[in-house]
């Protein structure tokens, strides 16, 4: 604690004391459940978080695990009648990187908790600075995305998914972009990462699938008849949330007709809590909304879960595609999801379309769809629309 000692001089040993119980508290109500949280003597606590992952998953844990607990043991307390405000400074250290045995370990914390307090009060430092390096880049990116979404700096491009045998528009694929007003244009692979490891990934999820609501009816208003939108879902989303009651409040309050909305969802979210995972799942397809495997083929890709999850889209990924003119593997696996998931009542999207030779020999092979830039690039809404009207009353693509 950064001044508890002033506390324990100006209002006595009870008040001092009832602080500590304070504050205790709040440090345990801050932490996971299964952390230790243990008083050493003084005003020094030491926490035990013992289950993660990795030392890359732990500076964002413990990152957002101090903040968190520095904010709480900030707010206002009152100690015999007198209110107070009192902050802590947390050192940080890892195992085994920053020691190997308790002994150690606690030297390390407490020389990074001492250079936390030399910052000023209210601060963390990890004992290793590769890692202050890395986790203070997370926290600025992570109040920047914040600050992003409060000022509306976000906007969703539209990619079209093309029918390889009408050649017609069948889809978007809605793709989230960072109108950064320094950066310029920050893509998705530069953020959604960062997003999901810091908790922000549910608040830019509920934008996007928000946006793409938005934008559907707003082109329905303007007299156009949009086709399919797909929005990315993170396995996050899917799996901490309510998306189900999220997407069926939206369709009712953009009266929106279900058919007009896709999830995309990649692999990995099927592997993980199949139960729940598979009923979510079947709620929102019953709602009438369809679902697409994204990246199909860089996951588990198990054939069980294809049979067993309620899914109308493969996606192929993109790693397939790129040599599938030249290289015979890639041919042999994209033929086979196609047979595969034809046999089990699915369509198949090809993704990163870039060449009119893979668009015919794809084609040939039975692809149903195809997305990339041979076709388009993601456009703004305005010009995907421009491009949709003019590709329902022209072919676009030899046939
Ligand atoms: P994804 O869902 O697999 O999206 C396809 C990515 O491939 C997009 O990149 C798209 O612009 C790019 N692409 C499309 N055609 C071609 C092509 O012919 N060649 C090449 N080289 N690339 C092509 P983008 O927009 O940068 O998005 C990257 C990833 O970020 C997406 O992969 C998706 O996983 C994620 N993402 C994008 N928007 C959102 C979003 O709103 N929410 C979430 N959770 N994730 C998103
Ligand atoms: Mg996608
Ligand atoms: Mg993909």
């Amino acid at each position: 604690m950064d001044d508890f000692k002033l506390v324990n001089d100006s209002l006595g040993h009870i008040a001092g004391d009832e602080m500590i119980g304070i504050i205790a508290g709040r440090l345990h109500e801050s932490m996971r459940g299964g952390d230790t949280v243990a008083r050493m003597g003084g005003d020094e606590f030491v926490i035990i978080s013992s289950i993660l992952p990795s030392a890359e998953a732990a500076v964002s844990i413990m990152s957002k695990a101090a903040s968190r607990m520095i904010e709480r043991v900030s707010q206002p307390l009152t100690l015999q009648g007198v209110e107070i405000r009192t902050s802590c400074s947390v050192g940080i250290a890892l195992y085994p990187r920053d020691g190997v045995s308790s002994d150690v370990l606690l030297k390390s914390a407490d020389s990074a908790m001492y250079h936390a307090k030399s910052q000023g009060r209210g601060t963390f430092q990890f004992f290793s600075d590769q890692l202050n390096e890395q986790s203070m880049a997370l926290m600025s990116l992570s109040s920047d995305i914040k600050r992003g979404l409060e000022e509306d700096e976000f906007e969703l491009h539209y990619q079209p998914k093309v029918d390889l045998k009408s050649n017609e528009i069948v889809g978007a694929e809605a793709l989230i972009r960072w109108q950064h007003p320094e950066r310029g244009m920050v893509s998705p692979g530069e953020f959604i990462e960062v997003a999901e490891r810091m908790g922000l990934i549910c608040a830019i999820g509920d934008w996007t699938l928000h946006e793409a609501c938005r934008q559907i009816k707003a082109w329905e208003e303007a007299g156009m008849v949009p086709p399919r939108v797909s929005v990315n879902m993170s396995a996050i989303q899917i799996h901490q949330e309510d998306v189900p009651g999220k997407v069926r409040k939206l369709l009712e309050d953009y009266q929106l007709k279900s058919e007009r909305l896709e999830l995309e969802i990649v692999e990995g979210v099927l592997v993980e809590d199949m139960e729940a995972t598979s009923t979510k799942l079947r709620d929102i397809r019953d709602l009438g909304v369809h679902i697409s495997i994204d990246d199909y083929g860089t996951g588990y890709s198990s054939l069980s879960y294809m049979k067993s999850f309620p899914v109308d889209t493969l996606k192929v990924d993109r790693c397939f595609i790129i040599d599938i003119c030249t290289d015979k593997a890639d041919r042999a696996i994209v033929d086979s999801t196609i047979i595969l998931a034809h046999n089990l009542n699915m369509a198949v999207i090809s993704e990163g379309v870039e060449e009119a030779e893979q668009a015919e020999l794809l084609r040939d092979m039975g692809c149903d769809q195809m997305q990339g830039y041979y076709f388009s690039r993601p456009l703004p809404a305005k010009d995907f629309a421009a491009l949709y009207a003019k590709s329902q009353s022209t072919e676009i693509i030899p046939g």
